[in-house]
C-alpha cells in the first residue's frame, strides 16, 4: 500500500497547476530530524519546560517575516502556525479582544476558513461586495461602515484572494476609516500566497504594517513549499501581551491557539529563508510573475480570454472541460477556474495544458 500510494502521489504531482502549492524543495538534510518528537510547546519568545523542539528556528522565521512586513522594531511578536487559516483565527481572535464590541469586514471573495472563524469566534460580521477582478468594493465598504460608525472596526483584508489573487489595498481602506473618523479599528491582512512575496513587487501593494496592518497571516505550503502544511502569523507584541497566560505546566506562556505545536515545520520554514535569502525570494517571485505573463499571452493567442490582476501569479480563465479540470486539479467557481504560477511551474507546462484546452475546443 506504502509503494502504491508513494506512485499515486508522485504521479499526481506531475499534473499540478490549480493549487497554489510549491513543490521544489529539498528537506532531505531534515530527514533525521524526522526521528524526534519535536514539539514547540507554548510561546516561542519564552522558554518551556519540554525542550525537543525548533523555538531557535521558530524565532527566526517569525523575526524574517516581521522585518519584511516592517512591522514596528519593538513591537512585533508572531509563531509558525498550521497554515493560513489558524493565522486568520489568530488575527480575528487578537482583534475581538482589543475590541469586543466591533464589527467585522470583510469581501465576498473572502477564504472559506474566515466565516467559519468568525462563527467559532461568535463575532458579527457584514460581507462586502467585490468588484469584477475580486477586490473589494471601496465605497460600498464605505458606505456600509459608515452605517455602523459606532461600532470599531475589524478589517479582514485579502492581500491576494484564492480565485483571482486580488490585493484589497489597506492605504484606501485607512482613507475611508479616517473619512469616518472610525478611531478604533482593527486590520488583518490574509496574505496566504501573495503576503509571501508582496514585499517585492514595485509598485508595492499597500499591505503590510507600514500601510496599516496590525497583523498578517501566510501559508508556509504556498509560496515557499513545505511538506507538511503550515504557515506564519505575525502580529503588534502589544496585543499579544493582552492575551498572555501563564500556564506552570508548561513553563511557558500560552499565547497560541493549539497546545502541541508542530516543531518540524519551523526546521522547513527556516532552511528554506535559509537557502534561498530575500534575493531567492525574490527570485522564485520574479519567475512565477514571468510564467504567469507568459501564460495569459499564449491563452490569449489562441483565443482564451485569460486575464490576471497585476501583478500576481493566478490566471483565470473560463472553466475547461471536467477531464482537463480533473487532471490538472483546477478548482473552478462560477464558470472560471485559474492556474497559479507557482514558483516550480515552468512554460512547457503551460503550453501543454494550452495545447489540451485548444484540442478539446476544437471537437466541441
Ligand atoms: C489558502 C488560503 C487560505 C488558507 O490557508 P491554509 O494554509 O490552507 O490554511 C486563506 N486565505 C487565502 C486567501 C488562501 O488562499
Amino acid at each position: 500500500m506504502l509503494d502504491r500510494l508513494l506512485a499515486e502521489v508522485q504521479d499526481h504531482t506531475r499534473h499540478f497547476l490549480g493549487y497554489p502549492v510549491s513543490k521544489d524543495f529539498d528537506y532531505s538534510p531534515l530527514f533525521p530530524f524526522l526521528q524526534y518528537p519535536l514539539n514547540n510547546l507554548g510561546d516561542p519568545f519564552v522558554d518551556c519546560t519540554y525542550t525537543v523542539g525548533s523555538r531557535e528556528m521558530e524565532k527566526y522565521v517569525v523575526e524574517f517575516f516581521a522585518r519584511l512586513f516592517r512591522a514596528p522594531a519593538n513591537d512585533w511578536w508572531g509563531y509558525v502556525t498550521n497554515g493560513g487559516s489558524e493565522g486568520n483565527l489568530y488575527g480575528l481572535y487578537l482583534a475581538r479582544e482589543l475590541y469586543p464590541k466591533a464589527m467585522v469586514y470583510y469581501s465576498e471573495a473572502t477564504h472559506y476558513s474566515v466565516q467559519k472563524n468568525l462563527h467559532l469566534l461568535n463575532m458579527p460580521s457584514i460581507m462586502i461586495r467585490t468588484l469584477p477582478n475580486g477586490e473589494i468594493d471601496y465605497n460600498d465598504l464605505e458606505q456600509t461602515m459608515g452605517m455602523n460608525r459606532h461600532m470599531p472596526v475589524i478589517m479582514l483584508a485579502n492581500i491576494g484572494t484564492t480565485m483571482t489573487e486580488a490585493r484589497d489595498d489597506i492605504g484606501r481602506i485607512k482613507d475611508i476609516l479616517k473619512r469616518l473618523a472610525i478611531r478604533h479599528h482593527y486590520i488583518h491582512a490574509d496574505g496566504a500566497l501573495s503576503g509571501s512575496y508582496c514585499s517585492f513587487l514595485d509598485p508595492r501593494p499597500a499591505f503590510d504594517f507600514a500601510d496599516g496592518a496590525d497583523s498578517i497571516a501566510i501559508s508556509g505550503h504556498k509560496f515557499i513549499g513545505s511538506p507538511i502544511p503550515c504557515g506564519v502569523v505575525v502580529a503588534k507584541r502589544s496585543y499579544r501581551d493582552r492575551i498572555a497566560r501563564s500556564v506552570a505546566y508548561i513553563g511557558s506562556m500560552d499565547t497560541t491557539i493549539t497546545g502541541s505545536r508542530n516543531g518540524h515545520s519551523p526546521l522547513f520554514l527556516w532552511y528554506a529563508l535559509k537557502s534561498l535569502g530575500l534575493a531567492g525570494l525574490e527570485k522564485r517571485a520574479r519567475h512565477s510573475l514571468s510564467v504567469a505573463a507568459y501564460a495569459v499571452d499564449r491563452f490569449r493567442e489562441n483565443g482564451i480570454a485569460a486575464w490576471r490582476n497585476p501583478d500576481s501569479i493566478t490566471v483565470v480563465f473560463p472553466e475547461p472541460p471536467g477531464n482537463i479540470r480533473r487532471k490538472w486539479q483546477l478548482a473552478s467557481e462560477n464558470g472560471w477556474s485559474h492556474i497559479i504560477c507557482m514558483p516550480n511551474v515552468e512554460t512547457s507546462q503551460i503550453d501543454t495544458l494550452l495545447a489540451e484546452m485548444t484540442a478539446a475546443s476544437v471537437m466541441v
